[in-house]
């Protein structure tokens, strides 16, 4: 049996979307606990955006220095040839690449108004593809957008164009949400066979069905003899109804009658980062985690009416189908009531050294803890809202990755 290994996408699809932002501090953090979370791949950003550059390549060079350890960083780009080459000029370490491009005859007509053809796509691809391979991309994703509103022959000739030319997997895209488990499952399946290509699945939330859809995807591979890669965002955040929810997904791989003990999910996966990750990007996003959540909401393992605390109380497994602990959750979480001395963009020295010794962290020389200090301001103004501790950390034990994090320069 072949594997399931997750991608990330909230650094890209989910930071893209309407009404939804991320500092550049908040996307590393990010990139930071998925790779704690033993996530396969981060899809960390756009390489041709200027205002993308210095955190990308100061994120590159925290895998360098070991800060971020297993956890692929890869950028998402057109697949044409100039936005590979800018990617490169801009990103010289990026090691991993997603290109991507329109397939439906809808967005070729609609989008390119008939100035490119099926051919044309596919041979801007192919020459995207081997300009990325050629500049040093170590692997390439290719990505059909709106691949649910292509055909399966004309998909199937996309693919085997790029497993030809060098690519090592095909991302299918379910951009408008409109697939359905069963139908994407017997697609997959038949593309799996004809391809024998390793398979992504990106898929949308507009009719409530994105897990689902994923999940049924990612099976259809597997049975055909290709690993599949699920996309995810975390908290599910993503353009309109949003994508792939990266909690819900593991749940489901692990404990649905379906999946359980019947596929093979990436073993690095540590389901007990959960809480953590949802917490942090609640807070990031400036958006409250629905009460209903799956494992991470408020009423994930509530139990009230009558029959139901009875029979949890006697047996949590009458009414719950994995632990709070499984997804990290079931310790108190400290609220400060009283005196309190934080550090932010108008602190000063000594509430900064109180703040650090709180958390373990000595500064050798007062010039290094200015130093430090003054990163927190910056980080501080720019993320408007308090550092986490796990921030304060973050600034103090990697500075100059920070600096250049905090760097954007129009
Ligand atoms: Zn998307």
């Amino acid at each position: 049996m072949k594997n399931i290994y997750l991608i990330d996408v909230t650094n890209r699809d989910g930071v893209q979307t309407s009404r939804i932002l991320l500092s550049k501090l908040a996307k590393t953090m990010l990139n930071i606990y998925l790779d704690e979370m033993g996530i396969f791949q981060s899809e960390i950003g756009f390489p041709t955006l200027k205002q993308e550059v210095n955190y990308i390549n100061a994120n590159l060079a925290l895998v360098k220095k070991g800060a971020i350890k297993n956890i692929r960083l890869e950028g998402w780009c057109r697949a044409i040839p100039e936005d590979i080459e800018l990617t490169f000029k801009n990103c010289p370490e990026i090691k991993h690449l997603n290109i991507s491009v329109s397939t439906s005859d809808i967005m070729i007509k609609g989008k390119f108004q008939g100035r490119k053809t099926w051919k044309d796509i596919l041979k801007t691809m192919v020459t995207a593809l081997k300009t990325a391979r050629a500049l040093g991309a170590v692997t390439v994703g290719v990505n059909a957008e709106d691949a649910s509103r292509t055909e399966t022959d004309k998909l199937v000739e996309f693919i085997l164009a790029a497993k030809e030319n060098g690519g090592d997997r095909f991302r299918y895209c379910d951009t408008l949400g409109a697939d359905d488990p069963i139908s994407i499952y017997q697609k997959i399946s038949e593309i799996a066979g004809a391809t024998r290509f390793p398979l992504e699945m990106h898929c949308h939330n507009d009719l409530g069905m994105a897990e689902a859809v994923s999940l049924a995807g990612a099976q259809g591979a597997v049975e055909n003899g290709v690993d599949a890669y699920i996309n995810t965002t975390i908290n599910g955040y993503g353009e309109r109804a949003g994508n792939c929810d990266l909690v819900s997904t593991i749940l489901a791989l692990k404990y649905s009658h379906g999946f359980e003990d019947k596929v093979h999910l990436d073993e690095r996966v540590d389901l007990r980062k959960s809480w953590k990750i949802a917490r942090y990007a609640s807070y990031a996003f400036d958006i409250p985690i629905p009460i209903k959540q799956v494992g991470v909401g408020a009423n994930a393992f509530a139990h009230e009416s009558g029959i139901h605390a009875d029979g949890a109380l006697k047996d949590r497994r009458n009414y719950e189908l994995y632990d709070p602990e499984d997804v990290g959750r079931g310790e108190p979480e400290q609220l400060h009531t009283g005196r309190i001395i934080t550090t932010g963009e108008y602190g000063g020295l000594k509430g900064f050294m109180h703040v650090y010794d709180k958390l373990g962290i000595h500064f050798n020389s007062e010039k290094e803890a200015r130093r430090i200090l003054e990163l927190v301001q910056y980080a501080n103004l720019l993320n408007q809202k308090p550092l986490t501790d796990d921030e304060l950390r973050f600034i103090a034990e990697h500075p100059l990755e920070v600096a250049s994090i905090l760097t954007i320069t129009p």
